[in-house]
């Protein structure tokens, strides 16, 4: 039976504005249109199993091999095993280290990818499968609007990715000299566009084209966060490192350095579909909203959301709340208004939440280095905190990993700052400074927006 997909606002009434969407579409859909048309989130009807034995399987085994059974698992109705086999091993061509840290406590690193950082993970994949699902004999346009490290990550999955093209809006003063290298010299099909204003400016020219009934001809699509094709590539790595690392039937803890809370919803999936899971643990930045919910049971969201050192993870109301809600049969809305409450006893059973401060972040950071000559940058620092948190609250031993989520090499200020030291950019990013960039320059008037777009995108292959 196939995998359908359905919204999350579905049974949402009396919402002024909204009409609730009660159909279930493909993956294909769900993954072209990103968001369901009542601008819930989409959630696949049922999540396949894996036995014990397939995943033990995996042991010693490439990486791209565990992604074709979690993508099979999923994708095998609406799309061929050679597709698969083809879109994950183009996608996954780069190390996933397991490092031990202490004793059976283990850091995953996700940073080895072409942008080092996760979302690469993601993006790659989401990239390909996007490739295949287009319009025969059209071309797909993708707009996406970035204060930083998502724009880079997308426009590099995408880059060569036959029949897309690639536009990337930033605002010329909010991106630091690194990142605008990043985003300026990715090239051929993705062109960067510099534009005078705020991170909110580019959201909106992105907003206003979408729905410019003169434009629908591009075929625009956005490569949202909330699209499920990019939370569907983030179960893989849960899966890989237990497949590595655990005995027979052994479980396993994950801690997960969390903002919009995709890569944690992967971890989640990743027990529904069978991992042995001891626990998921979450931590937060000074953005606590979640580990208070679990805490107390009432949900207040973060407004504005705190700056804190790990920003990617500045996040007041995180995006894929409502899909743990969901799976935990509660609903929230993208306001953050609660609408039925989950079960929050079995929440806690599986999951561990906690903020974790800048404070204790830095001295994280500067211990786990003196400790084990190990260099973590802040988000992954977050993550390890909330771990040893939990050992801490629970008493508990036993199998653990913690993701860091970027390299330390894009936060040089920092970690000189705290260690002393300059860590060596990955392969990915060496050169980086002295790359030739080809960004245009672009007002925040939708007018010339409009006219660039009409000027400079294509419509068929
Ligand atoms: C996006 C990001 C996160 C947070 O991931 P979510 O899926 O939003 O919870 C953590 N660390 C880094 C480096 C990121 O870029």
């Amino acid at each position: 039976m196939s995998i359908r997909y359905y919204s999350t606002n579905r049974d949402l009434k009396n919402i002024t504005g909204i009409k609730p969407f009660a159909g279930k579409v493909s993956f294909k859909e769900a993954l072209l249109t990103g968001q369901a048309p009542d601008e819930g989130l989409f959630m696949p009807d049922s999540i396949p199993r894996l036995s014990l034995n397939d995943i033990q399987e995996l042991k010693g085994k490439p990486y791209w091999e565990t992604a074709l059974l979690v993508a099979m698992a999923f994708l095998a109705d609406e799309f061929s095993v050679e597709v698969l086999t083809h879109v994950v091993q183009d996608a996954y061509n780069y190390p996933v280290p397991l490092e031990e840290v202490s004793r059976r406590t283990f850091v995953m690193r996700l940073d080895q990818g072409p942008t080092a950082s996760f979302k690469d993970f993601a993006a790659r994949m989401m990239a390909r499968l996007m490739s295949y699902c287009r319009p025969q004999g059209e071309r797909l346009n993708i707009l996406v609007a970035t204060s930083g490290d998502t724009g880079s990550a997308v426009g590099k999955a995408f880059k060569d990715v036959i029949g897309i093209d690639v536009t990337i809006l930033y605002p010329t003063d909010e991106v630091s000299l690194r990142q605008k290298k990043q985003l300026d010299t990715i090239g051929g099909n993705v062109q960067s566009l510099s534009v005078s204003g705020k991170f909110d400016d580019c959201q909106n020219l992105v907003k206003q084209a979408f729905s410019d009934p003169a434009l629908a001809r591009f075929n625009l699509t956005s490569a949202n966060s909330i699209n499920f094709g990019r939370i569907l590539p983030q179960i893989i790595y849960y899966i890989y490192a237990y497949a590595q690392l655990a005995a027979a039937g052994e479980e396993i803890i994950f801690s997960v350095p969390s903002g919009n809370f995709g890569d944690a919803l992967g971890c989640e999936y990743a027990r529904r579909m069978g991992m042995p899971l001891a626990k998921l643990v979450m931590p937060t930045n000074e953005n606590d909203e979640f580990p208070n919910y679990l805490k107390n049971g009432s949900y207040k969201k973060v407004s504005p959301s705190r700056a804190c050192i790990s920003n990617a993870m500045n996040v007041g109301h995180p995006s894929n709340l409502a899909r743990f809600f969901e799976l935990y049969g509660g609903t929230v809305d993208r306001a953050g208004v609660v609408h039925s409450n989950p079960d929050l006893e079995e929440m806690r059973q599986h999951i561990f939440s906690v903020s974790i401060s800048d404070e204790e972040t830095r001295k994280t950071i500067k211990k786990v280095y003196q400790l084990y000559n190990v260099v973590l940058e802040q988000h992954g620092a977050v993550g390890w905190a909330g771990l040893e948190a939990f050992f801490q609250a629970t008493k508990t031993k036993g199998l653990a990993v913690s993701l860091e989520t970027a390299h330390p090499a894009k936060f040089p200020e920092e970690i000189q700052k705290l260690l002393g030291l300059t860590p060596e950019l990955p392969a990915s990013m060496k050169g980086i400074d002295e790359r030739k960039g080809n960004a245009l320059s672009m007002t925040n008037n939708y007018v010339d927006f409009k006219n660039y777009l009409q000027n400079h995108l294509k419509v068929k292959e």
